[in-house]
């Protein structure tokens, strides 16, 4: 990745931020390149929303600092927010106004001209959201619309959005994500937070998993997949207990389960899968099913109570 400092939309460096006694951020590192699309994943709790309104001077950390599309948004807020669109984890609209006062007070607030106008129209058309409702008819979901059109709207260079499809239903998350696939056809960087491991995996070009305040896993999206352990299945004409016993040496392998049987075995498969093709040529095999870790098995590694990675550990 080239990081030159001007090629970044988004560089953190050490960033701490504590409520009170509790230390919510512990010294985070994030850089997010201009022009990609940076999901950052955690469990509730993890810190996310903390991060992304350090971003915005929202709430300002204890240590480290932040910079947003080469400002730094503590000495230049306005410069920043200008050129961003932010989607809060948590909107607040005023409830006794409706969508499209709500929309022309924000791209008045922006300066935004004839082109927002009518990029929030379209919007609004594509999300299937009436702009004539009253902001207190609205559902959950289509609020959701209000904050999502509110953030792209004037076509910003950075969109942070805080788990953006939340409350949204199947389709309108389809639409949701086709719009930050345009952002970035269209130059923009999109860098959001999320609990939907499928979404990410499907668009995020770089992933951050954030546990408890710590950064635990950064990289590309197709690299955080491949450089992960298969799950096989294996189905044998007879019983194969003998086999079973002699996996457990060969390296890099893992016996998952057995049927009661001894036929049917699931292996995990952490290394080089040729010692065990070879082990198996010695055996009648009815069939075998491979299957990659998705990025949900990723992130549950690292949050499941007997994880992969300590299953993995401690049979090593
Ligand atoms: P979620 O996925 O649930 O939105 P998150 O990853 O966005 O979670 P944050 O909202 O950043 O997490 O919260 C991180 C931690 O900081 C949590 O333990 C939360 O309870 C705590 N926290 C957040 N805001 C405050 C606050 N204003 N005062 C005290 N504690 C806070």
């Amino acid at each position: 990745m080239n990081d030159k400092e001007s090629d970044l939309a988004i560089h953190v460096d050490n960033l701490s931020k504590s409520y009170g006694s509790f230390l919510a951020l512990k010294g985070i590192d994030l850089t997010v390149c201009r022009g990609e699309v940076f999901g950052f994943l955690g469990p509730n709790g993890a810190g996310k929303t903390t991060a992304i309104r350090c971003m915005l001077d929202l709430i300002r950390p204890d240590s480290g600092t932040v910079s947003v599309l080469g400002r730094d948004p503590q000495s230049d807020p306005v410069a920043v927010r200008q050129h961003c669109g932010y989607l809060p984890g948590e909107l607040r609209l005023d409830e006794n106004t409706s969508v499209h006062s709500v929309l022309e007070f924000l791209r008045e607030l922006r300066g935004g001209g004839k082109d927002c106008q009518r990029r929030a129209k379209e919007l609004a058309e594509q999300l299937d959201l009436n702009v004539r409702s009253k902001i207190k008819n609205l559902s959950k979901g289509n609020k959701q619309k209000v904050g999502i059109i509110a953030a792209f709207m004037h076509c910003p260079d950075l969109l942070l959005l805080d788990e953006p499809t939340s409350g949204l239903d199947p389709l309108i998350q389809q639409t949701v994500l086709e719009m930050v696939k345009e952002s970035r056809r269209s130059g923009a960087t999109v860098f959001f937070s999320s609990h939907v491991l499928a979404e990410v995996q499907a668009i995020a070009d770089r992933v951050a998993i954030i546990r408890e305040g710590q950064i635990v896993e950064v990289g590309k999206t197709s690299s955080l997949l491949s450089g992960r352990a298969w799950r096989m299945k294996v189905i044998f004409a007879e019983n194969t207990q003998i086999f079973a016993e002699k996996i457990e040496a060969l390296p890099g392998i893992l016996l998952d389960a057995m049927s009661s049987d001894g036929r049917e075995l699931k292996l995990i498969v952490d290394g080089e899968m040729d010692e065990l093709i070879k082990a198996l040529a010695g055996y009648h095999v009815e069939s075998i099913e491979t299957e990659r870790p998705d990025l949900e098995e990723i992130f549950l590694s690292y949050y499941g109570e007997v994880s992969e990675r300590d299953y993995l550990e401690k049979s090593k």
